[in-house]
C-alpha cells in the first residue's frame, strides 16, 4: 500500500518555488490498478514520479507498506527502487542495446544477480511479453508496440511490486493500445502488482483501472471507484 501524508513538491524555478503538488492525503491500495486523469500540466506526471523518489517531496511524508520511503539512506533507496517498475511514452529503450539486454540491463545494473539467473530472467520475460523471437533484434526494428512491450519487460526484471506508467499508451494506435493494455492487466492480476498509470485517454480508465484520481491544478479533486468518479460529466 501507497500513503502520501500532506505529501506536496515544489519546483524552484529561479527565487520562485512553483507549486506542482499542493499537500494531498491519499492512498493506493496493493494489487490495485490506479489511473490519474486531468489536464497537461495538472501534475500527474510530478505525483507518480514522488512515487519512486524520482522527485523527491518538499513536504509530507509517503509511507510504502508502512515505511517512510523519504527517510531512505542510499543504499536503502536503491533497494527500494529496484521494487518500482516504471514505463514511459516514449519507452526510453537504449537505442544501442539488444532487445535482450535492454531487459537485462536493471539487474545488471543492480549488481546482485548472477549471470544464470539473469539469462534465465530474459527468457522467461520475452516469452511473457510475446517477444522470445525478436531477442536478438535492435529497438529500431520493433514496431511501437514491440517496443513498449520490451519496456514493459525491463520494468519487470527486478521482480518489482509497483508499475507506473506514465502516458504508456499514448504513442500507441488504438489496437495496440488494446494489446498493451491486456498485457499490463494480466501482469496486475498474474503478479499482484500494484500499477499505476497516467493516461489522457478516458477509455483506457474505463478498461483496465480500478480506481481513479482526477487531478487539476496540483490538486487530486476526486477520487474513487471509476464508475462513480466518471457518473456525472
Ligand atoms: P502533468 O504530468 O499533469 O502534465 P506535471 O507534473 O508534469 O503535470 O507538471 C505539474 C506542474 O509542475 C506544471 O506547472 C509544470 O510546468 C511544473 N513542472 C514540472 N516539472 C518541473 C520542473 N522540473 N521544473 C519546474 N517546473 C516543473
Ligand atoms: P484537452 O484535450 O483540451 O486537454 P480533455 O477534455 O481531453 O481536454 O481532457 C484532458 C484531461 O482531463 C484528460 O486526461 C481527461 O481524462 C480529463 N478529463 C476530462 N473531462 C473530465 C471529467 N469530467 N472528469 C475527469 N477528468 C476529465
Amino acid at each position: 500500500m501507497i500513503v502520501f501524508d500532506q505529501v506536496q513538491k515544489s519546483y524552484q524555478v529561479g527565487d520562485r518555488a512553483i507549486p506542482a503538488l499542493h499537500p494531498t492525503d491519499m492512498r493506493i491500495d496493493a494489487g490495485e490498478v490506479f489511473g490519474i486523469v486531468g489536464h497537461s500540466g495538472a501534475g500527474k506526471s510530478t505525483l507518480v514520479r514522488l512515487i519512486n523518489l524520482l522527485e523527491r517531496p518538499t513536504g509530507g511524508r509517503i509511507l510504502v507498506d508502512g515505511e517512510d520511503i523519504t527517510r531512505y539512506n542510499p543504499q536503502e533507496l536503491r533497494a527500494f527502487r529496484r521494487k518500482v517498475g516504471m514505463i514511459f511514452q516514449h519507452f526510453n529503450l537504449l537505442s544501442s542495446k539488444t532487445v535482450a539486454d535492454n531487459i537485462a540491463f536493471p539487474m545488471k545494473l543492480a549488481g546482485v544477480y548472477g549471470k544464470t539467473e539473469i539469462r534465465d530472467r530474459v527468457e522467461e520475460l520475452l516469452a511473457r511479453v510475446g517477444l522470445t523471437d525478436h531477442a536478438h533484434k535492435f529497438p529500431s526494428q520493433l514496431s511501437g508496440g514491440q517496443k513498449q512491450r520490451v519496456g514493459i519487460a525491463r520494468a519487470l526484471a527486478c521482480r518489482p511490486s509497483i508499475l507506473l506508467c506514465d502516458e504508456a499508451t499514448s504513442a500507441l494506435d488504438p489496437q495496440t493500445t488494446q494489446s498493451v493494455l491486456k498485457l499490463l492487466a494480466d501482469i496486475n492480476r498474474e503478479l499482484g502488482l500494484t500499477v499505476v498509470l497516467i493516461t489522457h485517454e478516458m477509455d483506457v480508465v474505463r478498461r483496465v483501472c480500478d480506481r481513479v484520481a482526477v487531478m487539476d491544478a496540483g490538486r487530486v479533486v476526486e477520487l474513487g471507484p471509476v464508475s462513480e468518479v466518471f457518473l456525472h460529466p
